[in-house]
């Protein structure tokens, strides 16, 4: 299929398709390692039409990796809240102390340096090695996936060490030596803009080359784990113009949440007495029902919660479902 000659008409029909149909990203107007490096965390978990604000309000709060390192977990955990995953925040923070400490503030150009780093695994390392430093390495992730699963026509559920591996090797035939970040960027915008889910093979640029027989029917995936239903119960307490919140040490380490209680939960989350809020929200393959009792105004825990005025909790990290509920509850 990619006789060398093949291979160079395959990326010059791409690269002049890229010319005329470049998505307009932000993080692409850059190469430094640092807002790559904010942009491929963002976007591990989250569309991008909704991480464009927070990637641009981010470099304006902290536009370095100095400015990351010496910020509190507190602020910026403030300034994810909304993306979710929180993980990913705290783990740039820390990708970001290391780089000052171990790395003098410089970031490293070696994959190995990079991986080294808190929550960069093999796709977020080659994606800053080839958007910050033109390294020729290949880059999977869901667009470019769809797409090469269907070029190459990989039966393989892409979600399994086999077909990954197959993706990576078929990635890695395909770079090339000179501009490759440039190659990688029109191959996501081919999987964004044309090899869509529905793909629209009549208007593909490289549709001679696509081996695939059936593309609606590909990428295969494994069978999805069923979706689990959980409830929470939590206490909302309030005594004048404070309510009470409790650090999260679970999902949401470090965040501020409702007090969760603990006591007879079951009982509780099954009777309707002193219930004041119930509301639904999606968290991984779970669907979680939050249920929010009255509570008296006394703390649960001494040790990890606080009364907060309610004027200042727009200045402290809340998960959006337990702020959807705070609202409605002060209503
Ligand atoms: Fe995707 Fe169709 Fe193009 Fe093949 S021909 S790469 S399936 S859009």
């Amino acid at each position: 299929m990619f006789s060398p000659k093949n291979l160079r008409a395959f990326r010059r029909l791409l690269l002049r398709w890229y010319r005329h149909h470049e998505r307009d990203l932000p993080w692409r107007k850059t190469r430094k390692p640092y807002a790559i490096l904010v942009s491929e965390f963002m976007l591990q978990q989250t569309q991008v039409a909704a991480v464009v604000p927070y990637y641009n309000d981010w470099l304006r709060r902290f536009p370095d990796f100095a400015a990351l390192a010496h910020a509190s977990e507190n602020e910026v955990l403030h300034a994810w809240q909304g993306l979710g995953y929180y993980a990913r925040a705290r783990n740039l923070r820390a990708s970001a102390k290391l780089i000052q400490d171990r790395h003098g503030g410089i970031f490293p150009r070696q994959l190995d340096a990079m991986r080294e780093l808190p929550g960069v695994g093999r796709y977020t390392a080659n994606a800053i090695a080839t958007f910050a430093f033109d390294q020729p390495v290949p880059i999977v992730e869901a667009n470019t996936a769809r797409v090469l699963a269907r070029l190459f026509n990989i039966n393989a559920p892409i979600d399994s060490a086999t077909g990954r591996e197959r993706l990576w090797s078929s990635a890695a035939r395909l770079i090339p030596k000179r501009a490759a970040g440039v190659f990688n960027s029109a191959l996501m915008d081919l999987g964004a803009l044309v090899c869509r889910p529905q793909p629209r093979c009549a208007i593909c640029p490289v549709k001679t080359f696509c081996r695939a027989t059936n593309p609606e029917t590909l990428p295969v995936k494994k069978p999805r784990t069923r979706t689990q239903h959980l409830i929470e119960t939590h206490a909302f307490a309030r005594k004048r113009k404070q309510i009470l919140l409790e650090r999260s040490s679970g999902r949401w380490r470090g965040m501020w949440i409702l007090p969760p209680l603990k006591l007879d939960c079951f009982k509780q989350s099954r009777s309707s007495r002193g219930l004041i809020h119930t509301s639904i929200f999606p968290f991984t393959n779970h669907h979680v029902t939050l249920r929010v009792f009255a509570h008296r105004a006394r703390k649960i825990d001494n040790r990890r919660q606080r009364w907060f005025e309610i004027g200042a909790l727009d200045s402290i990290p809340i998960p959006s479902p337990h702020r959807r509920a705070i609202s409605s509850l002060l209503q």
